[in-house]
């Protein structure tokens, strides 16, 4: 099926972006639809839905900035920490959305898992259902993200 200008628009936007090195698509050959399809498809299979674990990331994030720079147990097992870059990037969809550059990492302290992301990749996965490609700097792989924010979680039913 041809695909519609405004989606060429969009890929070509994405992968060319000059807001992060290699883009959001990284060396990801599919298209950002084919990207955000795969995704859902796999976090639904994990049992949550995109504004479950929006909401989890931003809940982390918040509990990190007071401490900016140093490890927040956020619970006995998840230990979390915020790092500012100074600044704001915007959402390259484009969207009038801008957002300070901060990234967030949060670990497990029982399986050593750990995965980070920025408030962008919050918004993109919010807004979008978009965490980006295999092979960006940010890509943020729903299993990953799920085993680590998720401290009740206990596989795919
Ligand atoms: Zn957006």
């Amino acid at each position: 099926m041809e695909r519609m200008p405004q989606e060429k628009k969009l890929e070509y936007l994405l992968r060319s972006s000059k807001i992060v090195a290699a883009g959001f698509l990284g060396d990801d050959p599919r298209s950002p639809e084919q990207i955000i399809e795969t995704d859902l498809t796999a976090l639904m299979h994990l049992g949550y839905t995109v504004e479950q674990v929006a909401e989890r990331m931003q809940e982390l994030t918040v509990l990190a900035i007071p401490k900016l720079g140093n490890p927040v147990q956020a619970s006995g097992r998840l230990q979390i920490c915020s790092e500012d870059y100074k600044g704001e990037i915007i959402c390259p969809w484009p969207h009038p959305v801008r957002l300070a550059k901060r990234v967030t990492t949060a670990r497990r302290l029982d399986t050593a898992e750990s995965i980070r992301w920025s408030d962008l990749n919050i918004h993109m996965i919010a807004e979008h259902g978009f965490f980006e490609g295999i092979g960006s700097a940010f890509r943020v792989e729903p299993a990953v993200l799920v085993r680590v924010i998720f401290e009740d979680f206990a596989g795919p039913v």
